[in-house]
């Protein structure tokens, strides 16, 4: 909810007429669902109006006295904070040629007079709801570390040679869906699947399709709303653009398909030019979300790694200790935190220079890694300093891993770039061993802080005490 003019309403919509009772109309029904509206009669003006109002979304008439909706449509794209504002366009009559030149021309979609308004109304919500969605996750890219620090691609925008997808059709049956497919295949350049209704395992085992047309009639379309949310709800198959295609004009059940999770519906059944531009416009815009959700994870990524080594880094291994030690303190198992440095190491910079001692910490970083399990934690903490926490760990466990690591240093020496005889390395390991007493009580965050000064305090015993070697912290008597 936003609050415009001290009223709590579900967003700005910018209504664009010539005829002033089409205006009012639209006012009163939007008004009453809780929008916002703002409105002009024509082209001229409404860029500066769209700027200041920012409107999440316009409804126009296909034709205004000064241009048509085609052109409101390039005005729009020329600005960056407006070119995804979605566009609905109202026509004077159910004109299917307009209305595939419209859709082509980059509006969401054209409904006709009359306009049914429980189809406006989610038709609406359906577009708002994308939109703010595809804003959120540009948000968390605009967040994101590499974006921060100027490493962001750039986004490639809506690409004109779009890659093959893969589109599945779902229809009640085998014939209807043969026929589609003969249909289609002429105006669409992608793959297409064939399923039936009670073949939805296969679809949506692997691959999973970049986009599904659903087909809505008959006695099946409770099962088909039900599979539209299935789909929806499902981590493997959310992000599939869905498009439901629905007999007889029925207007009630295009606008329950909407609301269930559809991203485009056609009320007026199946059409191929028309779901040809329909699904061309929904897959650019899964392309881009999928290339923004990409984007996030690599930005989270770079966030909470070591960009040298690949280890995590010492912002996430912090955070991760407290939550291992938070476990334990719960099941009452023992855990280890081991604080490993390599033995002498400023003297490979010293005698072989920097290049060559990035080589030995990265190869010394991966060695060490390989003695772990896959929920044990190894992180570098700084310089040739790793942080090491076994969960769910014995003493006798932890020993064994412990000198495993110094074995896996010291076994064979390191080959560097530019160094002729291989370097031989040591480590010396700090630990100490955490036993919760199992009554679930959280030692908070002194505890790990504590942890660390512990198995710290057993490191420097390790260095005293010659190097290449393990201590085991051992709390005073
Ligand atoms: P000790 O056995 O007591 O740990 O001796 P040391 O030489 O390993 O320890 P010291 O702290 O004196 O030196 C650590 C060196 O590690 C100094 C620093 O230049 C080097 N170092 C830290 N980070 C990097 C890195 O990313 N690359 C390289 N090549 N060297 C690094
Ligand atoms: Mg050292
Ligand atoms: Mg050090």
């Amino acid at each position: 909810m936003q609050v415009v003019k001290g009223r709590a309403v579900q967003g700005t919509i910018l209504i664009l007429d010539g005829a002033a009772t089409n205006r009012i109309m639209l006012k009163v029904q939007l008004s009453s669902a809780y929008y916002h509206v703002v409105q002009t009669d024509r082209l001229d003006g409404v860029l500066a109006l769209a700027q200041r109002t920012r409107p999440d979304l316009i409804v126009t008439a296909m034709t205004l006295p000064d241009g048509n909706a085609a052109a409101l449509k390039r005005i729009l794209s020329g600005d960056a904070m407006l070119a995804d504002v979605p566009v609905i366009a109202l026509a004077p009559q159910n004109d299917r040629s307009a209305r595939l030149r419209a859709l082509d021309s980059g509006i969401d979609d054209v409904l006709s007079h009359p306009v049914d308004d429980l189809l406006l109304q989610a038709r609406i919500r359906s577009l708002i709801r994308a939109r703010s969605s595809a804003e959120e996750l540009r948000l968390h890219d605009g967040h994101s570390a590499s974006n921060v620090l100027g490493f962001g691609e750039p986004q490639a925008g809506f690409a004109p040679s779009a890659p093959v997808a893969q589109v599945a059709l779902l229809t009640q049956n085998a014939a209807t869906a043969a026929l589609w497919r003969v249909r289609l295949q002429p105006v669409l350049h992608h793959r297409l699947s064939t399923h039936q209704m009670h073949d939805i395992h296969a679809l949506m085992s692997d691959p999973v399709p970049d986009a599904v047309v659903v087909e809505l009639t008959g006695a099946a379309k409770e099962s088909g709303l039900r599979l539209l949310a299935d789909l929806r709800a499902r981590a493997a198959t959310c992000h599939i653009a869905i498009i439901a295609v629905v007999g007889n004009g029925d207007a009630q059940l295009a606008a329950d398909a909407l609301d269930r999770g559809a991203h485009d519906v056609m009320p007026g059944g199946f059409c191929a030019e028309e779901l040809g531009l329909r699904l061309t416009t929904q897959l650019q815009h899964k392309a881009s979300a999928d290339r923004l959700r990409d984007s996030v994870r690599d930005g989270l990524r770079a966030a909470v790694r070591d960009p040298m080594t690949g280890l995590y880094n010492r912002r996430y291994a912090l955070p991760r200790l407290d939550a291992i030690a938070r476990q334990a303190a719960q099941s009452g198992a023992s855990f280890a935190l081991l604080l490993a440095d390599l033995d002498h190491f400023k003297r490979i910079n010293d005698r072989h220079g920097h290049p060559a001692g990035d080589a030995v910490l990265t190869e010394a970083a991966r060695r060490l890694e390989s003695c772990l399990r896959p929920g044990d934690l190894i992180a570098r903490m700084g310089g040739e300093e790793f942080l090491i926490a076994l969960p769910d760990t014995d003493p006798i466990t932890a020993s064994r891993t412990a000198a495993e690591l110094c074995e896996q240093i010291n076994c064979r020496p390191f080959a560097a770039p530019g160094v002729d005889m291989p370097i031989a390395m040591t480590i010396s390991i700090g630990a100490v061993i955490c036993h919760p007493d199992g009554k679930g009580r959280d030692c908070g965050d002194d505890c790990t802080a504590d942890l660390i000064e512990q198995a710290d305090r057993a490191l420097y015993v390790a260095k005293n005490a010659g190097r290449n070697r393990i201590s085991l912290f051992q709390p005073a008597a």
